[in-house]
């Protein structure tokens, strides 16, 4: 922990701990604590008492709080950048736009916390026109957000800066791929606010599975859907509430009309950006036959500049998990005997640290390529003979994170029959950059909403006040209620209610009844 004292050192005894390595060379990059559930438990409670003070703090001061730290992690940019791609291999530039994405959220969930949380009156109704009705959001205490280590800022900073915004504690555990990311920017916030408000556990899936049992208020999943379950099953035990931001299989659907320069752009740099370990990644594409020779044409020429290596200007750096090589490989052997073709890449692609583009054509729809998450440099090109048929396969799996359209005429009404939380039309992965829309997926993607007022919610509790301003003409909550009272009441909703009248046509026929005649 970077926060709390600790009992293991104060006993005299030492402290498991681990590495991060680097996945360009294997060097060690940091040693880290294992922290144990005893551990977590002291940082929750610790967190407990910094969110006594910080959800007393009024919206200003805490946006200039969050303010100053935003102002730290954007002078340090390069240095957080560093960090970042040590741990992950990622090009350096890569992390810079991830952890810049990331300070604009920050900025964003800051500035928009009162405006979509504070107190604000609410309509009280005909029946209940005497009460004054307000509607606030308050903070839930302390959020245990557990990340991963794709986009190791970017994503954990979805659930942290809109967590905090909302005046919540927050004990964070990133991955153990990226644990140096996590007590950077817990050390940042310390030294910008002064109290250790943001703290960091660090450690494998044992700590993560602690962080779940150690009694936080909310935990905000972001990594696999298999993680998630376990995640969901440990907070059960308590009842602790839960949001999954899970894995996905993103498609894009090309029309006949769409510019295929941008789409094959776009496809190309989806599905191969962070070398493929995107959540929100592209994996399929749906071309519409019209133009599917074309678009193929363009992508594959365009895949063919993009190489993975570790030479200082590369465009993708290393899979940053070594396991995940294994899935790679056998979803693109898969995908060749199958009868599926490798325009681009193929069997070789996959080397000891680094995966080159890869893009597969002819893969059958039930092959692992197209129904599972592959987070590689691959995508799969499909030929459809109507949008119907490209709608009806990208919705045909089980996840539903994102999805991306091309099309000049009718983007938005494809975009509305996608079975996904968010889409991009005629660009990629462009929600996630914008802060006011909410992210999540549905399906094995998760639930639940990071990112724009859904985020800021995610991390409150309703608070409802109905206060009286006038005693009621219709006493209606009283064991003295009259049998006038119950025939005038039956009255009033036979009038309001009775005819089968829309609540706008009554309210309009009420102001009608209120205006003065003559
Ligand atoms: P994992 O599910 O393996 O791990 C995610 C986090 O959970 C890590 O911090 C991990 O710790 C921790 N963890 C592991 N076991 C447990 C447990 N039993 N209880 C609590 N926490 C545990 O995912 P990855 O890190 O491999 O991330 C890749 C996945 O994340 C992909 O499926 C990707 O699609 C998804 N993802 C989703 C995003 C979204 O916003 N929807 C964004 C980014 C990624 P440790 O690393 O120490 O094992």
């Amino acid at each position: 922990m970077t926060t709390t004292s600790d009992p293991t050192e104060q006993a005299g005894q030492t402290r498991p701990t681990f590495d991060s390595l680097s996945p360009v060379t294997g060097d060690v990059v940091g040693t880290h604590p294992v922290h144990s559930a005893e551990d977590v438990e002291g940082a929750v409670l610790a967190a407990r008492e910094q969110a006594a003070w910080w959800g007393a703090l009024g919206f200003d001061e805490r946006a200039t709080h969050l303010t100053t730290w935003k102002g730290v992690l954007t002078r340090r940019l390069a240095q957080l950048a560093d960090v970042v791609h040590c741990e992950t291999g990622k090009p350096h530039a890569d992390a810079m736009l991830e952890a810049a994405l990331a300070i604009d959220h920050l900025a964003w969930a800051a500035g928009k916390a009162e405006k979509h949380l504070g107190r604000r009156r609410v309509s009280s109704g005909l029946l209940m026109a005497n009460q004054a009705a307000t509607v606030e959001y308050r903070p839930l205490g302390v959020i245990g957000v557990i990340g991963p280590w794709n986009y190791p800022v970017f994503t954990p900073m979805g659930s942290i800066a809109y967590a905090l915004a909302a005046g919540n504690a927050v004990v964070f555990k990133p991955s153990e791929h990226t644990p140096g990311v996590g007590e950077w920017l817990a050390r940042t916030f310390l030294e910008a606010v002064g109290r250790p408000v943001l703290s960091v556990v660090t450690g494998l899936g044992e700590t993560g599975a602690a962080l779940c049992r150690a009694g936080v208020d909310k935990v905000a999943f972001t990594g696999s859907t298999g993680t998630g379950k376990r995640v969901m099953a440990a907070c059960a035990e308590t009842l602790t509430p839960v949001i999954v931001e899970a894995g996905g299989k993103d498609a894009v659907i090309v029309d006949h009309d769409a510019d295929l320069d941008a789409a094959a752009e776009a496809a190309l740099w989806g599905a191969c950006s962070n070398a493929g370990q995107t959540c929100i990644g592209v994996e399929r594409v749906y071309v519409h036959e019209r133009v599917y020779d074309a678009f193929l044409d363009k992508l594959v020429a365009l895949a063919k500049e993009v190489r993975a290596d570790d030479t200082a200007g590369t465009h993708l750096g290393p899979i940053t998990m070594p396991s995940q090589l294994d899935v790679i490989r056998r979803h693109i052997d898969d995908a060749l005997a199958r009868g599926g073709r490798a325009l681009v890449g193929g069997a070789d692609a996959v080397g000891e640290r680094f995966v080159q583009p890869t893009v597969l054509v002819d893969v059958p729809e039930d092959s692992l390529a197209v129904r599972e998450e592959t987070f590689g440099p691959t995508v799969t090109v499909a030929k459809v003979a109507t949008i119907e048929e490209a709608i009806e396969r990208t919705n045909a799996t089980a996840y539903g994170l994102g999805s991306t359209v091309f099309s000049k005429g009718r983007g938005m009404q494809i975009a509305e029959r996608i079975r996904s939380g968010m889409t991009a039309v005629n660009g990629v992965i462009t929600f996630a950059a914008v802060p006011a829309l909410p992210f999540g997926g549905v399906g094995d993607s998760g639930f639940g909403r990071i990112h724009g007022p859904d985020g800021l919610r995610e991390f409150t509790y309703a608070k409802a006040i109905a206060r009286q301003r006038f005693k009621p003409a219709l006493a209606l909550t009283t064991f003295k209620r009259t049998e006038k009272a119950d025939q005038q009441l039956q009255q009033i909703v036979t009038l309001l209610h009775g005819r089968g009248t829309t609540l706008p046509k009554l309210n309009k026929r009420v102001k009608r009844a209120g205006r003065p005649r003559g």
